[in-house]
């Protein structure tokens, strides 16, 4: 059970020293009591102090990863209800359904696989296959699964509730993780014992929550962690209240029973993938950590990726690129200089409109914490100073042979300044719209 803020703080040095970022320990320990601190930030917290304080500061719903290497996913760390409380951490994992005795797994999981976007600097995939043993033997079970790692990088769903099965599968392929599906009341022992010697993580499935509850609480005082949970529901409206209950249990009554990443099955709700993608868009809305579909269908996982990256950006903090020097088009020496801030949606705007200019260009990115142009320059971000400063360190005079650099149009306030700051430069000033660049790359001399 989480601690309340008394609790908290008669563990605290009471010093009142305000090192951690507010005047008092009894404002931290409230602070840390409501999700909103850290407890390293406190540096004066005892040894044993902070092991009685791990829990309170630990997440209420507690983070799972599934998979190894570069595309394990991460589910659950959720802290607020509502996005706009704060941020939801680790995206909902999307997982396509396979069975041990299908003909076409290789096939299935290359197209998968290649079901990838770039967007604002991320990568939008779905990651997960939920392989079910429906032979009931261990050797087709493990065969079909080296068949999903030996022609994709999506991670392993292992799902068999006979423990004399999925336990040398388990085995074989602990090394990547997968997660273990499912333990349940008849089982319990044995895949706990699964789950504890290849140390991956497992689902509780339950027939309704007051059975999961049960069960997680058995499994967790054995020593498991890694959880995630099933309530047993497979109807949409079953689904949502049970996510929706299970998330309010964990953050509002601190039930760490409850306090794990649900597993939702939108393949159950409909046959039709289009009913299914339906289903699955409510439960990327509602909690749900992962979601199994029969497939996946460019025009189905698409919108789902989007809506998933959409609810799971942070609303408090503009969506930023790195600061850098991005080479569109190939650029060499000759090729043109043009700088931006790094607010992605301006950097989008304007790298595709190079692109479609076909100039190769070399784009300077400065770092403005995500402002946009006429906003940063507002708030003297891009200043003549701070870009001139940024345009030395970044090395752009290596690159070309020659000394021209083109400015936002809605910067041009700060050519003059540029010039003091850039000796030998010649400051040009761009357009005010990004669409005009092509125009305006087409005729550019240095
Ligand atoms: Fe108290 Fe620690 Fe914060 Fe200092 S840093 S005020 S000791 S909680």
């Amino acid at each position: 059970m989480a601690l309340t803020g008394i609790q908290i703080f008669k563990l605290l040095p009471k010093t009142n020293c305000g090192e951690c970022g507010v005047p008092t320990c009894l404002a931290f320990a409230m602070n840390l009591a409501a999700g909103k601190a850290e407890l390293d930030s406190c540096p004066y917290v005892s040894a044993e102090a902070r092991e009685q304080l791990a829990e309170a500061s630990a997440p209420p719903i507690r983070p799972v990863t599934i998979g190894s290497g570069d595309t394990a996913v991460k589910v659950g760390g959720e802290t607020v209800l509502f996005r706009h409380e704060k941020t939801f951490f680790n995206p909902c994992a999307f997982a396509g359904a396979l069975k041990d005795t299908d003909g076409d797994i290789a096939d299935k999981v290359k197209r998968w696989a290649k079901l990838q976007w770039e967007r604002v600097g991320l990568n939008l995939r779905p990651e997960l296959v939920f392989l079910t043993c429906a032979s009931g033997d261990a050797g087709k079970f493990a065969a079909a699964a080296k068949a999903v790692t030996d022609n994709s990088d999506l991670s392993l769903i292992l799902a068999c509730e006979d423990p004399a099965v999925l336990g040398p599968v388990a085995e074989q392929f602990k090394d990547k993780k997968p997660l273990l599906y499912a333990a349940t009341q008849a089982n319990a022992d044995k895949m706990c014992a699964i789950a504890g010697a290849t140390g991956c993580p497992l689902v509780v499935k339950g027939v309704d929550l007051e059975d999961v509850m049960a069960l997680t609480a058995e499994l967790t005082e054995a020593g498991l962690k890694d959880l995630i949970i099933d309530s047993g529901a497979r109807d949409l409206a079953g689904i949502f209240e049970d996510n929706i209950s299970t998330r309010r249990a964990a953050l509002l009554k601190g039930n760490r029973a409850l306090g794990f990443s649900p597993i939702s099955f939108a393949n159950a709700v409909g046959a039709d993938l289009a009913e299914q993608t339906v289903a699955a868009a409510a439960m990327v809305a509602k909690y749900s950590g992962i979601i199994v579909l029969d497939d996946f269908q460019a025009e189905s996982i698409f919108p789902l990726l989007l809506e998933r990256l959409n609810i799971y950006t942070d609303p408090q903090r503009p969506m930023t690129v790195t600061q850098g020097i991005f080479e569109i088009g190939g650029p060499g020496p000759d090729s043109p200089v043009a700088i931006t801030t790094n607010f992605s949606l301006t950097y989008f705007i304007v790298s595709g409109e190079i692109e479609s200019s076909r100039v190769p260009t070399w784009l300077l990115i400065k770092d403005t914490e995500g402002l946009s142009v006429m906003t940063a320059w507002a708030a003297g971000k891009f200043s003549g100073d701070d870009v001139g400063m940024f345009v030395k360190k970044s090395g752009i005079d290596q690159k070309v042979n020659h000394k021209s650099l083109i400015i936002p149009g809605y910067a041009a306030a700060i050519a003059g300044d540029l010039e003091e700051e850039l000796p030998g430069w010649n400051i040009m000033i761009g357009p005010r719209e990004a669409g005009h660049l092509p125009k305006f790359l087409k005729e550019w001399k240095a």
